[in-house]
């Protein structure tokens, strides 16, 4: 029979790992338990909802084998298994967990050793089934789906291809049979046959699993009849694992370490996560929960391909990959695992959503998981930061998401950069070194804190000594416009409100310069056209000539983020420009209106131009700027 190919990646890949020098080639033995026990997993709910399967929760278990004489190290297990469809996509793809681009990140992954940065590919998607090739040289793969009578033999011994048969097993379940490669100088693979390593790395790895893992182990009794001291040897069905899931124990039993080693496992993750918590609820709902918050954002994490949910369990058995109701859409990022004895084995997708105890259950985990960031942001400034350097946009995101309606639950996890120190500043912090005549919350949008800072209305407000929230995010403003208050105190644009700091003699000192320059006023604005909607003269400026605000409720970061999604809106902010009466560029340009009126015009359109450039917004036209600026020279 012909070889099938890999498909083209996955061919890429298993070069990649075999011809590495995997660091930790034991996990192999792990991923294929865990796949064994998922398999497991699906046949059991099975059972346990539709009795026609016939089989009970202590029929299903693991059975690890090894035969030394043939190098051959069987996992089998009493699952779901898989039809010839399945055997051919899940084991012929690589990368079907995921959708990552993985030419994308194959391309980073050259050269044949294994590099840090290609482990980390790797653990991304979990290469699962594929790591037996890391001690193997060739795999069998012997499966019946439950519900056919039919069994298939999928067969590879790597690159180059696998061939599928037909064979013959007695029920339904999947075999996973490794031939282990020869032994080298650097590496012993036969390792891999020893009763004791086998036990050790299950009970490293998958001691939590919920099914028996079972192995025939080589036991020494006094001979009978022997002589003294004389042994013979036995064989004895041990169990390796001890099967309590690890939120099932006690929480003073169980350390970060283990914490974190489940969490790695679990959700095919490289890094520790940056907080693991243990639940362990009682009340009106019981359950348990280990949730975790991950330290870097999935590959996928800002893409419509991204599920959120946590994996939910009754009494240990798994109902729900991804139980979404349980996490709201500004925590989507927490993975963990929920088990609750209350909630019914025999409960649909569809009824599940209305169920009340799962309810009961999401809000206290949407509690629980804002606590545990508010009090790493109390007590672990710098964990804290790190973690919203990577979900800090998921939290604006979710600030401003329906209407506002969770903006109350988030506004106290929010940072943003700040005037005072360019540090990341809380709003509750902000409001704590508001000097006492500050009334309002000010804040400055900007493409970056650079520009803002060169923002001639910042200058005032800083030379007051207040503080300015810098908005480099395009979702900031609309989280302000979504708080609307902090603490009773409104927030307020530097770039376009009116601030209102000027004292009445200030005010009065613009209107009369106002009325005694009307004619410069209303000539910059004929000369500018209807670019602007507004020249005015403003207290605002400092050192700077001009500035250019944004009247009503557009502001210009809003137009730029416009532009970018919905280009075919064509929304603009109404521009204002806003002259210095104090400076001596707009004292030269009145004068300079009497002595030649030409001259004076391609000034107040430089001046309008400088403006739009200081506000961080495009020129439209920039040949007919150049050719401005080079008439002037
Ligand atoms: P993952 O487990 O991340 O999906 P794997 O490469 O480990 O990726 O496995 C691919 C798929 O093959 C699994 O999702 C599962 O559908 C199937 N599979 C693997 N091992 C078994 C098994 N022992 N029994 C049934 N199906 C299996």
């Amino acid at each position: 029979m012909a070889k099938r190919k890999f498909k083209a990646e996955s061919e890429r890949l298993l070069d990649i790992m075999i011809h590495s020098i995997y660091t930790h080639k034991e996990i192999f033995l792990r991923e294929i338990i865990s796949n064994a026990s998922d398999a497991v997993d699906k046949l059991c709910y099975k059972a346990l909802t539709d009795s026609t399967v016939g089989m009970s929760r202590g029929d299903f278990s693991i059975a690890i084998k090894a035969d030394k004489e043939n190098r051959l190290l069987t996992v089998s297990d009493n699952g779901i298994g898989m039809s010839k469809e399945e055997l051919e996509t899940n084991l012929g793809t690589i990368a079907k967990s995921g959708s990552l681009d993985f030419k994308k990140n194959m391309a980073q992954a050259e050269g044949d050793t294994l590099g840090e940065g290609e482990i980390d590919i790797i653990g991304q998607f979990g290469v699962g089934f594929y790591s037996a090739f890391i001690v193997s040289d060739r795999v069998t793969v012997i499966s019946r789906t439950y519900g056919s009578d039919q069994a298939w033999k999928w067969e590879s011994a790597g690159t180059d291809g696998y061939t599928i048969t037909e064979c013959e097993k007695e029920h339904a379940g999947t075999d996973v049979i490794m031939r282990l490669r020869e032994d080298t100088e650097d590496e012993r693979y036969s390792e891999f046959l020893e009763e004791y390593t086998l036990a050790s790395l299950v009970k490293k790895y998958s001691d939590y699993i919920r099914y028996p893992i079972k192995m025939e182990r080589t036991k020494y009794r006094p001979k009978e009849g022997g002589e003294e001291n004389e042994t013979e040897t036995y064989f004895e069905t041990e169990t390796l694992n001890s099967m309590v899931p690890i939120w099932q124990r006690n929480k003073a039993e169980v350390t970060e370490e283990d914490l974190f080693a489940f969490y790695k496992e679990k959700f095919y993750d490289y890094e520790n996560p940056i907080k693991a918590v243990q639940v362990d609820a009682e009340g009106s709902v019981s359950y348990k929960a280990l949730l975790f918050i991950p330290a870097k954002t999935a590959y996928d994490y800002y893409t419509k391909d991204f599920k959120k949910g946590l994996q939910l369990y009754s009494s240990g058995v798994m109902i729900m990959d991804k139980c979404e109701d349980l996490l709201s859409d500004h925590f989507r990022f927490v993975r963990g695992v929920v088990d609750s004895p209350d909630l019914s084995l025999n409960i649909s997708r569809e009824l599940l959503q209305h169920d009340r105890q799962l309810k009961v259950i999401a809000k206290h985990i949407e509690k629980k998981i804002k606590n545990e960031l508010q009090s790493m942001l109390k007590n672990d400034r710098e964990k804290y930061e790190a973690f919203y350097a990577q979900f800090g946009l998921q939290l604006k995101y979710g600030t401003v998401a329906d209407f506002g309606a969770n903006a109350d639950t988030l506004k106290d996890l929010l940072l943003f950069t700040s005037s005072k120190d360019g540090k990341l500043t809380s709003l509750a912090e902000y409001c704590e070194h508001m000097p006492e005549e500050q009334k309002d919350i000010y804040y400055a949008t900007g493409d970056s804190v650079s520009l803002i800072e060169a923002l001639p209305q910042a200058e005032k407000i800083r030379e007051k000594g207040f503080e300015i929230l810098y908005f480099i995010s395009e979702v900031d403003e609309f989280v302000a416009q979504a708080l609307r208050v902090y603490d009773e105190k409104a927030f307020k644009s530097v770039n376009k409100d009116d601030l209102g700091l000027e004292t009445e003699e200030e005010k009065e000192t613009l209107k009369q310069k106002e009325e005694s320059f009307k004619d410069l006023l209303t000539f910059v604005k004929e000369t500018i056209g209807d670019e602007v909607k507004e020249v005015k003269f403003s207290n605002k400026l400092h050192n700077q000539p001009v500035c250019l605000t944004a009247e009503g409720s557009l502001s210009f970061e809003m137009e730029k983020y416009l532009k970018q999604v919905q280009p075919e809106s064509g929304a603009k902010a109404e521009r204002v420009l806003e002259l210095n009466p104090a400076h001596p560029i707009v004292t030269r340009l009145d004068a300079l209106r009497g002595e030649d009126g030409e001259q004076a015009k391609k000034h107040a359109k430089l001046l309008f131009r400088q403006a739009t450039l200081l506000a961080g917004l495009p020129i439209e036209n920039p040949a007919e700027y150049s050719e401005l600026v080079f008439s002037l020279m």
